[in-house]
Parts: structure tokens; sequence; C-alpha cells
């Protein structure tokens, strides 16, 4: 049976390791880090993300402010509204949640938040320092992911990684992290012939993709470790039983909900050929969180010289 890679209980760690950076900070600077979120138009999976990271803030004792434009905001509103931000000293962290508006043009907007407010690590500056390895915030679910490796212990130098999807926010910089220590890595996407193939080769596979359950058992070698980033919800109940075919536990929480999360590897086959694995939920997600509060106080170090 594979081992399971417990997002939960690292995010804790994480966390405690960030109380005492606050507390200093407050006690030789007086103050505690600033993260200031904008959050336009009333997307309520956005409204949930907002919620749970000023509610983590609040919990670490890190100042949160949540910018809440109308969903007709238009790309120059929002520019003005980053650059107020990008000025008030207590401020160290600005994170735009996206998606944004469909009519909003996103890559301005990302590009107008200050290189050292950008705690998501989305700036093109900040991907420059990715890429060339130089120090900088990291996008927090692929900075998780490595944490969460480190921390159990799996080996990476010198083994075979491969991350399915190549977004920016997740398969690309996953792919320069783990390149990065060491791995020899292979990114595959939408057009990649043979999947399973190439996906049977890695030590370490990283499903970034968006469907549900899509890697199974044929994806994954013998004794891998399998990341699971994806986060679906499943609110179709003949596909949920299909993917948890046998598993009692799961089909009655989708019974009680009308609706159950299931990530993009198929959650009974990887348990019986993987090494290791992170579930969904309590895997990758909780993780996110916990390095957004880790780029936000890093920020507020630099920028008070406490780094
Ligand atoms: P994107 O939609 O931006 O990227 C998906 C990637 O998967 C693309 O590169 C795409 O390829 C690839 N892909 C799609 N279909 C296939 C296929 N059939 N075979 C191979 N590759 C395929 O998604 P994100 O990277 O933003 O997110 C991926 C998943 O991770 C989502 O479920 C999202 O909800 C979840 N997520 C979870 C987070 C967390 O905190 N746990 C944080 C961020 C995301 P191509 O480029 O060719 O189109």
């Amino acid at each position: 049976m594979a081992q399971l890679l417990n997002g939960i209980e690292i995010r804790d760690q994480i966390k405690a390791e960030c109380r005492p950076r606050v507390a200093r900070l407050v006690e030789s600077y007086c103050r505690p880090p600033g993260l200031a979120v904008i959050l336009a138009g009333e997307n309520p999976a956005s409204q949930v993300y907002v919620q749970s990271k000023t509610r983590t803030c609040a919990e670490l004792g890190i100042y949160s402010q949540t910018i809440t434009p109308p969903a007709s905001v238009s790309t120059e509103e929002l520019l003005e509204i980053i650059e107020k931000l990008n000025q008030r000293p207590e401020i160290d962290g600005i994170l735009v949640q996206l998606p944004l508006p469909p009519h909003i043009d996103t890559a301005r907007v990302l590009l107008a938040v200050a290189p050292e407010k950008d705690v998501d690590g989305f700036h093109p500056c900040n991907i420059g320092n990715l890429v060339t390895g130089r120090p900088g915030p990291r996008p927090c679910t692929p900075a998780g992911i490595m944490e969460l490796l480190r921390r159990y212990g799996i080996p990476i130098a010198g083994r075979r990684a491969v991350v399915i999807g190549r977004s920016d926010i997740v398969g690309k910089p996953m792919a320069l992290l783990l390149l990065h220590e060491n791995a020899t890595v292979t990114i595959c996407h939408s057009k990649t012939p043979d999947l399973p193939g190439v996906c049977r080769e890695a030590d370490i596979l990283v499903a970034a993709i968006g469907r549900p359950a899509m890697v199974t058992a044929n994806f994954i070698k013998h004794g891998a470790t399998v990341i699971d980033v994806g986060i679906n919800r499943i609110e179709d109940r003949a596909l949920a039983e299909k993917i948890f075919r046998g598993d009692a536990a799961r089909m009655a929480q989708f019974d009680k909900a009308g609706r159950i999360l299931v990530g993009d590897v198929h959650p009974l086959d990887v348990r019986t050929v993987a090494g290791a694995y992170t579930p969904v939920p309590g895997g990758v997600g909780p993780l996110t969180i916990a390095m957004l509060m880790v780029n936000t106080i890093a920020s507020a170090e630099r920028r008070l010289g406490a780094a």
C-alpha cells in the first residue's frame, strides 16, 4: 500500500514556522506583514479562496485587506488600485485573485504589481528569477509541493520527474523547481504522444491537468511518488460511481453533499501502484495558502531589512 503524503500535516508545520517570524517582525519593526488581495467580481470559487487566504492571515497575525471592485471594473481602474497598493509601505504583498473578468487585460494587471510585492511569483521579473535560479518568490502551489517532497525525504536529485501540464502557475514552475533540484524533467501536455508511456518513466509524477481521475494505473511506475494537483468538482453521480467503484465511504460523501472533489489522478489506482501519493482533498491544496503566507512574510522581511 502506498504511503499517503499528508498535506495538512505539512501545512501545519509550515504555519507553525511562520508564527515566530511574524512575532519577530512585530517586535522589531512594530508592524506585522501586510497582504492586499484584489478580488474583482463575484466568482463564488474565488470568493471561497480569498476567504481562506484572509482567514489564514488572521490566524497567523498577518494584516490583510481585501479590495473588491465590481465585475465591471476596467483594466485602467485595476491598474490604479495596484499602483496605490505599490506605494503603501505597510503592504508587503499584493495578490490579484485569478481569473479576472474576461474583459480585463490580465497580463497587464499582473505586470503592474511591483515585483518586490509579487507574493504569487507571477511577475515576469520573478519568473526570470525562477528560471535563472535567483532568489525571489516562487509560485505557491509548486513551492508547496517542493516543501512536501523535502519534508517527506523524497529523493529528487538524479530522479526522472514528469510533469503533466504546462500552465504558467503550476506546470512550468513545477518543472523548473524540480530541475533546480537536479531531477531530469519532462513536461507533458495535451499534444504529448503516448502520455501513459512517458509518465511510466517517472520516479516523481506530477499531474496538473484539470481532468478528473485521468491518470490511471497504466500511467504510474510501480513505487513512484505521485503528486496530484488537480481539483475537480464532480456533480454527476454516475461519474462519481465510475471513479470510486466500491468505495462506499466516498459514495456516501457524494450522496450527502451532491458533489465530491476528485484529483487528476485516479484515487484508487494510485494507492495500489504508487510508492507515495498526495490525496485529494488533503494533499497539495492545503499547501498553496501556507506558501502564500511564507512568501508574504519573506517579502516583509526583505522590505524591512530583516531577511
Ligand atoms: P490549466 O488549464 O492552465 O492547464 C492544464 C494543463 O493540462 C495544460 O498544459 C494542458 O495542455 C494539460 N492537459 C489538458 N488536458 C490534457 C490531456 N488530456 N493530456 C495531457 N495534458 C492535458 O490548469 P492549471 O495548471 O491552472 O491547473 C491544473 C489543475 O490543478 C486544475 O484542476 C486546477 O484546479 C488545479 N490547481 C490546484 C491548485 C491547488 O492549490 N491544489 C492550484 C492551482 C491549480 P495544453 O497546454 O496542451 O492545453
